[in-house]
Formats: structure tokens, C-alpha cells, sequence
């Protein structure tokens, strides 16, 4: 259904180059995005008012013409990679933002990594240049060995010095997108002709209903349209701007809001216009069959430590991919040596292919659904979210707080003799506010319940910005003001006891759990 229309050069005309600003974390990208669309010469006339839809349009003089330039205003590259992962090729050009202070970090790298592998050209915004101690000579040099030259040492990467906190060189910076885009790329699309493009942010609005942000990629979108995006369809009621106005219609390289959709399309989903209502109807229906099967055959695809043996007997496979990831490098690293030294078997290898320090990420399981890894968590767990993801992805992940046990389980899963037959399965969670010394039942963490329940004699794990710190406790206490309660729901507050363990403080999250005998399938 995606087929390319041939098109003639004449229908062509000029589009704005999209862009998404990726870099480390604190290294001002969120600021950056602020700085830009503050820096739009036609602000002063919508008077201002802008609203995050997902992404937003500025308009920056270049070399005597107004040109605009498409923002995606989700910064980082989790939303970058879950977009390409689903087939999705959102952005032109990526400004790669390193604080001067800081230079180069991990998620720097990751980023380029990201922007190279899809093939976007990059402009590095080297920013907070106002600080002291900002060395942007530095992060030249340290680019340089990532292949990213600046032009000044005859390469061909753009490098501007930024400062959004003090609306720096904003507009150089735009005016070096702009340059890196009409060097490198063709920016042009048939804006006549039925829209298509890509869903870029969406949710469900208690009064309007599903609210889809849309970057139209060819084509004009018109109110009154019926279009899919996704597995959602409908008849386009009103689009707006991020300014909040109505729009009629929005051609290529724009973002608009529309209403009117069935439901919530996922961020990167393509949309594009049917003849009429019934024909996005079906072709929704279709790819929401499409959809469950092929969760169901990546799900029989994807590797876990148990079946590993009989996969390599059915000479299905003969690797195993790992991510580690760990609370401290110095953990990873001792695990992956481990690792290495595993006396393996003929025939079978086994392979790390990403290692880091923090909680599991989002990215880590989209990695591992790409390279059918297994990722192996020391003392790290990942959020909510990256958990339901991994579930719907069918990655297995596993949890260990002793590298030994670690180095069990995968010796035992290469040698084919793993069983585990307990699971855990999660209760709930609940957030400590505020914690109490009792003579009697030792610290008690009054708290209130997050999600699904906390039970009496539950086991308990206390996690703390998403690394363990206490693990393999009971939850020996639990009170509802002064009284003993069995089981405390979402919403409530309760007091949690974990017996002799103290180290609790306020903001950690405690986890429970039970085992449950694991289903064999
Ligand atoms: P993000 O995590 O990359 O989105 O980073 P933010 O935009 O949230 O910025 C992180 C911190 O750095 C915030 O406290 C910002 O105010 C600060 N910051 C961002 N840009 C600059 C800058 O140009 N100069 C200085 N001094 N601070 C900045």
C-alpha cells in the first residue's frame, strides 16, 4: 500500500527540511527546542501562543528569504529509533546537541550512532558555550573521532557554538541547518496530490476525542479528508496549528493536529487518505489483524534462556545475543568477563552486543527485538513502561542481583539445562512519602500504593531512581493507619514494615512480588 507514484520533476516544489534535536541528557535539548521556537520571525504574529502538539514549524531568514524549518519537539533519540524501528523515516536533518562543559557523554554517542546508522545529516549545536569551564575546541576534537569533521578542520559537519539559556546564535544555527540541507538533500514533494505521512504524537482527549499530531510528508491534507493512520480511520473534523489555530488544509512538511480519528495511531505510524470512510474502515480492520499476527509470529520468534537449547538442536540458532546492563560499569564489566569464560560447547557462541550502566531503557528492548537478544539486568530494573514493552515484544529479560546466579542461568541455558519453574510476578508498587521509626516493627515506610496491590507477607524489592537497593524482603508490617491490613489497593496510603530492613527513604519505590509457578509452553 505504499507504493511511489512515479513523479515528474514538475511536480515538485520546495518543502522545509524536518528536524529532530537528539544529544545527552541535561545537555539542553528541551531549552534548545525553547530557544528555537522563540526565534520565529513570524511569532509576533499569533501573538505567541504556541501549545505542544509534538512538533512545530519556524520561520528564520536565510540569506534574504523566509524559509521554514519543521521542528519535532519530542527531543532525544528513543522517539527517533522507536520510529525508525517501526519502518518510519521522520527527519531530514538532526541537530546533535553536546553541552561545552560536559563534551562528549554516552548518550552523545548513541545518538550520531542512531542518526548515522539512518542516514541523516548532522549539525552539531555545541551548547552552554555562556558557562565557565565550556570548552567547545574539546568537543571538536572529541566529534572529530566519531567521524563528525567540523569544517574548520576541513570536514564537512557543521559545528555551532549555542547558548539557549541566553538565546545565543540561534539563528546561525538555523541558517546552518538550512545550509546543510540544501547541500545534502533534496527537499522537495508534490503538494498536489491526496496527503500522506506520519503520525508523529497522539493521545485521547476527555472532550475531543482522539488528538493525533500528523506531519503531512506529500501531498495537501484538507479538512473533510478520511484518512487511516495506523489501525485508526476517520474523517478529518478540524486540524490546528501548534499555535492553536484552525487550518484548512496543511501541505508537505507540515505538523498539524487533527480531530476526528477512531482512536490513538502510535508514533510512527504512516496515515494517508482513502476515497471515503468505509475504505479507511477496512483497511484499519486489516491492519489491526495484520498487527496481532505479526505480534504473535515475532513473538514465536524471539529467544529466551530456556528455549535457547532446543532452538540450537532444532539448528534454528547458535548465538546468544546478551545486553547487560548494570547499576555500576564495575558490575557489568565483572559479569561480562564472567561471561566470556563460560565454557560454551562446540558449535555455540555467545555474544554481548550492548553493555551499559543505568535501568533498562526503551532502546535496549528495541534492540533486543532487532537482534533477538536476552537482556540480563545486575541490580537494575526497567520502568513500567519498558516493561510492558519488552512483555508485548516477547524480549526476555532477566533479573539478577549476584553475578553468579547470572552465570548459572546461561551456562545452564547453553548447556540446555535450565528449568526455572518460578516466575515473579508483580503485585504492585507503591511510593514512600515519608518514613517513621517504630520501637516496636522498626523503620515503617508510610507510603501510598502506585499500581495493582501490596499484600501482607508479599516478598519485596526497594528500588531507588531505578536501581535496586534492597532486594529479597518481606513485607512484614503493613497497617492502614493504626490497624494490621492484609492488602492495601491502588490509591491508598498504608504503612509498609519490611521487617529488620531500614534503609528506606523517602521518594524509593518498593515492589512486591510472589512466585508463581512458571507455565511451560
Ligand atoms: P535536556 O535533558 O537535554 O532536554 O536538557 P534541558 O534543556 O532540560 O537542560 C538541562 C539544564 O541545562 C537545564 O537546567 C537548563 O536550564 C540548562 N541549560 C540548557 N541550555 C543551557 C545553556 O545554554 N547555558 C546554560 N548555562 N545552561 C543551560
Amino acid at each position: 500500500e505504499a507504493e511511489l507514484e512515479a513523479e515528474g520533476d514538475e511536480d515538485l516544489e520546495a518543502r522545509p527540511p524536518v528536524v529532530t534535536v537528539m544529544g545527552h541528557v541535561d545537555h539542553g535539548k528541551t531549552r534548545l527546542l525553547d530557544a528555537i521556537r522563540k526565534s520565529d520571525v513570524m511569532a509576533g504574529e499569533h501573538g505567541g501562543i504556541t501549545q505542544h502538539i509534538g512538533a512545530y514549524q519556524v520561520t528564520h531568514n536565510h540569506e534574504g528569504l523566509d524559509r521554514k524549518i519543521t521542528f519535532i519537539d519530542t527531543p532525544g533519540h528513543e522517539a527517533f529509533t522507536a520510529m525508525r524501528a517501526r519502518g518510519a523515516k521522520v527527519t531530514d536533518i538532526a541537530i546533535l546537541v553536546v553541552a561545552a562543559d560536559d563534551g562528549v557523554m554516552p548518550q552523545t554517542v548513541e545518538a550520531l550512532n542512531h542518526a548515522q546508522a539512518a542516514n541523516v545529516p548532522i549539525v552539531v549545536a555545541v551548547n552552554k558555550i555562556d558557562k565557565e569551564g565550556a570548552n567547545p575546541d574539546k568537543v571538536r576534537g572529541q566529534l572529530t573521532e566519531y567521524g563528525l569533521v567540523p569544517e574548520e578542520y576541513g570536514g564537512d559537519t557543521m559545528f555551532v557554538e549555542v547558548s539557549a539559556r541566553q538565546n545565543l546564535n540561534i539563528d546561525e544555527l538555523l541558517g546552518a541547518v538550512l545550509l546543510t540541507a540544501d547541500a545534502a538533500l533534496d527537499m522537495r514533494a508534490n503538494p498536489n496530490k491526496d496527503a500522506r505521512g506520519i503520525a508523529i504524537e497522539a493521545n485521547l482527549d476527555k472532550g475531543r476525542g482522539s488528538v493525533a499530531t500528523v506531519l503531512v510528508q506529500s501531498g495537501t491534507l484538507h479538512v473533510g479528508d478520511t484518512i487511516v493512520a495506523g489501525t485508526a480511520h476517520g474523517r478529518v473534523r478540524a486540524m490546528f496549528d501548534d499555535d492553536g489555530s484552525a487550518l484548512t488544509e496543511a501541505g508537505p512538511s507540515r505538523p498539524v493536529q487533527v480531530l476526528g480519528l477512531s482512536n490513538v495511531p502510535r508514533a510512527g505510524d504512516t496515515f494517508f487518505v482513502t476515497a471515503d470512510e468505509r475504505t479507511a474502515r477496512q483497511i484499519a480492520e486489516k491492519r489491526e489483524a495484520a498487527d496481532r499476527n505479526a505480534a504473535l509470529a515475532k513473538r514465536r520468534k524471539r529467544i529466551s534462556l530456556e528455549d535457547f537449547d532446543q532452538a540450537v538442536a532444532e539448528g534454528k540458532i547458535d548465538t546468544l545475543n546478551l545486553i547487560l546492563k548494570g547499576d555500576v560499569s564495575g558490575a557489568v564489566e565483572a559479569l561480562e568477563d564472567a561471561l566470556l569464560k563460560i565454557d560454551v560447547g562446540e558449535g555455540v557462541q555467545l555474544r554481548v552486543i550492548h553493555r551499559g550502566v543505568g535501568a533498562i531503557t526503551q532502546n535496549d528492548v528495541n534492540l533486543a527485538t532487532v537482534d533477538s537478544a536476552v537482556i540480563i539486568g545486575f541490580n537494575v530494573k526497567p520502568a513500567e513502561r519498558v516493561a510492558e514493552l519488552a512483555d508485548r515484544e516477547g524480549v526476555d529479560m532477566r533479573f539478577y542481583s549476584v553475578i553468579y546466579a547470572a552465570i548459572d542461568d546461561i551456562e545452564a541455558a547453553l548447556k540446555g539445562m535450565l528449568k526455572p519453574e518460578y516466575e515473579e510476578v508483580q503485585l504492585g508498587t507503591a511510593e514512600v512519602r515519608e518514613v517513621f521509626r517504630s520501637s516496636k516493627f522498626g523503620n515503617i515506610a508510610g507510603s501510598i500504593v502506585r499500581s495493582g496491590v501490596i499484600r501482607r507477607n508479599a516478598k519485596a524489592r526497594i528500588t531507588r531512581d531505578g536501581k535496586i537497593i534492597g532486594d529479597n524482603l518481606t513485607v512484614e508490617t503493613l497497617k492502614r493507619f493504626k490497624d494490621d491490613a492484609t492488602e492495601v489497593r491502588t490509591d491508598f496510603e498504608c504503612g509498609i514494615g519490611l521487617g529488620s530492613y531500614n534503609d528506606i527513604n523517602e521518594g524509593d519505590i518498593i515492589e512486591t512480588f510472589e512466585m508463581r509457578e512458571k507455565p511451560r509452553v
